[in-house]
C-alpha cells in the first residue's frame, strides 16, 4: 500500500514542533526567574515560536499585539519571497524567467542564494536548490504526483535537467543558465528564523528564542537565567521523546531526519530528502543530524547536506569543515549516538 504519512506541508510537522517546544518549555519552567513572553502561529506550512524574556530584574514591557502583528508580517514577506507554494512569489517569477537574462533580487532572496550557492560547493552537491523536478517526480512538494515510483529512466532523464551549476549569482543579480526550478525548502525555515532574529535584535531585544519548524536560534539567556535547554528527539515516530538535551545560547540548531518525512511502498521506505547524485531519495542508516551553526540558515541546508551524504561521508565532511555535528545512527537494535570533534564543548 502506498501511503503519505507526511509531506513538509501536513499536520504532523506542526504537531512535532509544538511537541519539540513542549519539552523546550518543560526546561524552563522549573524555576523560572525572567519575566518572559511567548508569541506562536503559523508559516511556511509549519509553526513558528517566539519567546522573548527580559533583562534580570526588569519586568518586559511589550507590545503584544504590534509585535505579534509584526511577527506575522516578516514572515508573510519572506514567505512571498522564497515559497514554491505561492504562484507569484518572488522566486516562483524568477523559476520563470527567461534563460541567460540576468535578474535583480530581494537582498533577503540574493542571500538566501549565496548560502545555498556556498554550501552545494562545499557538500559536492550533496545539497542542491535545483532538486525540486526530482522532488516532484518522487511525490513529495507542490507539484506531487504520488503513489509512483518513477523508472530508471525518468529518474535518469530529470536528473540530466538539474544542477546547482545552472544558477549564475552577482551580489543581488542571478541568472539561469537553463530551464532550471529553485526550490528553497531545506533552508528557508532556517532563513526566517535569521530573519526574525535580526529584527527583534534591531528592536532591541537580547534574551530571545527563535523556531519554525524546528529550526532554532537562541540568543542571550532563557526564562531561567541560564543558558536555552533544546532537546534532540528520538527518532521514532512517538513524538516529543527526547533522547539529548543541549545547553545553548548565540548559536542556531538544525536536525535533519528520515523518520517522519516519508512515504512507504512495498515496504520501502522512500525519504523526502533526495541525492542529486543519484536522483533519488536517501537510503543509509543514519536516522537524524543535528547541526549547530551562527546562522539557521546554515545549519538548515548542511543538516540536510549531511543528511543527504549519510553517517560515513557527512561526518567526514562535517570534520573538515569543522562543524559541530550530532548524528543518530540506526544500528541493528537501536540507534548509535556519534558526534564530530567540533561538537566537543556541548557535550
Ligand atoms: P529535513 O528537516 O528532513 O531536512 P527540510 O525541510 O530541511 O527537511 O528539507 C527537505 C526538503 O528540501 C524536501 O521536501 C525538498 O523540497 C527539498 N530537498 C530534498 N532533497 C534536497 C537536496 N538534496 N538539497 C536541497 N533541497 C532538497
Ligand atoms: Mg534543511
Amino acid at each position: 500500500m502506498f501511503k503519505v504519512l507526511t509531506t513538509i506541508k501536513t499536520g504532523p510537522v506542526l504537531l512535532a514542533s509544538f511537541l519539540f517546544f513542549g519539552l523546550l518549555l518543560a526546561g524552563c519552567e522549573a524555576g523560572t526567574e525572567r519575566d518572559f513572553h511567548r508569541f506562536s502561529g503559523s508559516t511556511m506550512g509549519t509553526t513558528y515560536n517566539v519567546t522573548l524574556v527580559a533583562e534580570a530584574g526588569k519586568p518586559l514591557e511589550l507590545d503584544v499585539e504590534a509585535l505579534q502583528t509584526g511577527l506575522d508580517a516578516e514572515l508573510a514577506r519572506i514567505n512571498q519571497q522564497m515559497s514554491t507554494y505561492i504562484d507569484d512569489s518572488e522566486l516562483m517569477q524568477f523559476n520563470r524567467s527567461g534563460i541567460d537574462r540576468w535578474q535583480t533580487l530581494s537582498a533577503p532572496l540574493a542571500e538566501v542564494l549565496t548560502i545555498s550557492q556556498s554550501i552545494s560547493e562545499r557538500s559536492g552537491g550533496a545539497f542542491d536548490i535545483t532538486v525540486g523536478p526530482l522532488v516532484d517526480l518522487w511525490g513529495f512538494g507542490p507539484r506531487a504526483e504520488p503513489e509512483q515510483v518513477p523508472t530508471d529512466e525518468e529518474v535518469d532523464r530529470v536528473r540530466s535537467t538539474i544542477g546547482y551549476q545552472q544558477l549564475s549569482l552577482d551580489g543581488r543579480r542571478a541568472r539561469r543558465q537553463s530551464d532550471i526550478r529553485l526550490d528553497l525548502s531545506a533552508v528557508a525555515k532556517g532563513y526566517g528564523v535569521d530573519h526574525i532574529a535580526r529584527w527583534l535584535e534591531n528592536q532591541g531585544y537580547e534574551h530571545f528564542l527563535v523556531e519554525i519548524g524546528g529550526e532554532v536560534r537562541l540568543s542571550g539567556q532563557s526564562p531561567r537565567g541560564d543558558a536555552w535547554r533544546i532537546g534532540v528527539e528520538q527518532p521514532t515516530l512517538i513524538q516529543g521523546q527526547g533522547r539529548q538535551a543541549l545547553a545553548l545560547t548565540d548559536i542556531a540548531m538544525a536536525t535533519s531526519g528520515d523518520y517522519r518525512n516519508y512515504f512507504e511502498r512495498g515496504g520501502v521506505r522512500y525519504s523526502h530528502t533526495i541525492d542529486p547524485r543519484t536522483g533519488r531519495p536517501i537510503r543509509h542508516r543514519l536516522a537524524s543530524v543535528t547541526v549547530l551553526a551562527p546562522t539557521a540558515a546554515e545549519a538548515d541546508a548542511w543538516a540536510t547536506a549531511l543528511n543527504v551524504l549519510g553517517p560515513d561521508e557527512g561526518m567526514a565532511l562535517a570534520e573538515r569543515e569543522k562543524l559541530p555535528v550530532y548524528m543518530i545512527v540506526k544500528t541493528d537494535d537501536g540507534f548509535d549516538d556519534d558526534y564530530s570533534s567540533a561538537f566537543d564543548p556541548w557535550r
